[in-house]
């Protein structure tokens, strides 16, 4: 048995979220720059080394694991990722291998990825609105998303919406979302707009704290807040009239920074275990040494044992990038 992940202010780490590329096939305004540089191929760890590390975590004791990006299913190979973790689901390791995605590519993959094991997917999704969808997504098609919800409902997925709340587009939209959720029993999560990188949109022009946006979805909605985690960051309210759930992910205005249970992989091998913080582990040079991946287990224990206590993403709304690090290039 080896030891488990726990952090020098006692925060015991189970959650393992692992971006498997950089790259994505939409081009969010807040997520990524209009010019983007990815990361060299030969900086990516193979799907061999993804699986391989994400089993050293497991091993030590996490027992969740979000497949994240840029767009993971627009990374070759991904589905043997996928197939190789859930031997870890079968063994009884692992509680839950999950996703975050944009839907675009989820029709071509929603039957695979139930056969893997997956039982809950995320999609983003701002709006219901074509246009908007296209403007927010710098060209996206949301038939496609709307295709590939249908697609993982299809296959057995339950599925969750994220919408990141962005002043001046979340207000016309909120309403639909809620509603289209409310049809479908999917629970839905906002998320405050995070200042990562020198993106297209200001985070400081585009910030909406949540408490506004539950003012208004409670126009319409009787809410209650309820205990329930998923192991992730929201916190739930129930709506009475249909008995679904509303996550709202207040990382600025209401840091969750004390329950954080979460460590970060990038697709290029860096651990890192804020993603408030440029500072990260460099995996990838360890498991590439001709020695083997000797100090392994002493740089992950290290890493985590020196997890910062919070973000430093500050909460005033004027508040521009701290980070140089995209979104995308963690998954959030
Ligand atoms: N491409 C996938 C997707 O969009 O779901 C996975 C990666 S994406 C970076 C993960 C989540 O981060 C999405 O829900 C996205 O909306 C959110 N996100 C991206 N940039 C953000 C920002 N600046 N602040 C808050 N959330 C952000
Ligand atoms: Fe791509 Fe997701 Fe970022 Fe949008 S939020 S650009 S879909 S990685």
């Amino acid at each position: 048995m080896q030891p488990r992940l726990v952090d020098d202010f006692g925060r015991t780490i189970t959650y393992l979220r692992v971006s498997v590329t950089d790259r994505c096939n939409l081009r969010c305004g807040y997520c990524m720059a209009g010019e983007v540089s990815f990361s060299p191929r030969r900086d990516v760890l193979t799907i061999e080394e993804l699986e391989f590390l994400t089993s050293v975590f497991i091993e030590r004791g996490i027992r969740k694991v979000r497949v994240t990006g840029g767009e993971p299913l627009v990374r070759k190979g991904v589905m043997h990722l996928f197939r190789g973790l859930s031997r870890h689901l079968r063994s009884g390791d692992l509680d839950e291998l999950c996703l975050t995605t944009n839907g675009i590519l989820l029709s071509k993959y929603a039957g695979e990825l139930a056969d893997c094991g997956v039982r809950r997917v995320n999609v983003s999704l701002d709006t219901l609105d074509r246009r908007r969808f296209a403007e927010i997504t710098s060209g996206g098609d949301l038939d496609e998303v709307l295709a590939g919800i249908e697609a993982a409902r299809d296959a057995g997925l339950a599925i969750k919406l994220n919408a990141v709340a962005q002043k001046g587009y979340i207000e016309r939209d909120v309403h639909s979302l809620v509603q289209f959720a409310q049809d479908r029993h999917f629970d839905i999560s906002f998320i405050e707009t995070m200042p990562l990188g020198e993106v297209k949109t200001s985070c400081a022009d585009r910030y909406l704290p949540l408490s506004e946006l539950r003012q208004l979805i409670e126009r319409r909605w009787m809410l209650a807040d309820i205990d329930a985690s998923t192991g992730g960051p929201a916190r739930y309210a129930r709506v009475e009239e249909t008995g679904g759930r509303i996550g709202f992910i207040t990382a600025l205005s209401d840091c969750f920074c004390e329950t954080c249970n979460r460590l970060r992989l990038s697709a290029t091998g860096a651990l890192y275990t804020c993603l408030g913080h440029d500072d990260f582990t460099d995996l990838r040079a360890i498991i590439r040494r001709e020695d083997g991946a000797v100090g392994l287990e002493d740089a992950i224990h290290a890493a985590v044992a020196g997890k910062p206590k919070s973000h430093e993403f500050g909460n005033s709304p004027g508040r521009e990038p701290v980070l140089k690090r995209y979104m995308s290039a963690l998954g959030g």
